[in-house]
């Protein structure tokens, strides 16, 4: 299964991921504390929803920026995770 944004497996390396999030997150200034970050992202871990371990399949987005915004919650159809 693809993910929302275009149905293709988005398989990139974890230092990718890592230096696109401290990129990104220059920019937000609403963030949570790392001990919800990581909270988050062990719920996801651990969701059927979770692909290629970066990607939610019901917004598209790199969780380990998503799960780093304050203003963000989880679009999981049967209720939010976190
Ligand atoms: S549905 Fe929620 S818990 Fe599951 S991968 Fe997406 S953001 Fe994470």
């Amino acid at each position: 299964m693809g993910c929302k944004g275009c149905l293709q497996s988005v398989i990139v390396s974890d230092e990718y991921i890592q230096q696109l999030v401290k990129e990104q997150l220059q920019l937000e200034t609403d963030l949570v504390d790392d001990q919800t970050y990581h909270k988050r992202l062990q719920i996801c871990k651990n969701c059927p929803s979770f692909f290629y371990g970066n990607t939610c399949s019901h917004c598209g987005c790199f969780v380990q920026f998503r799960a780093k915004l304050s203003y963000k919650t989880c679009p999981f159809p049967n209720g939010s995770k976190w």
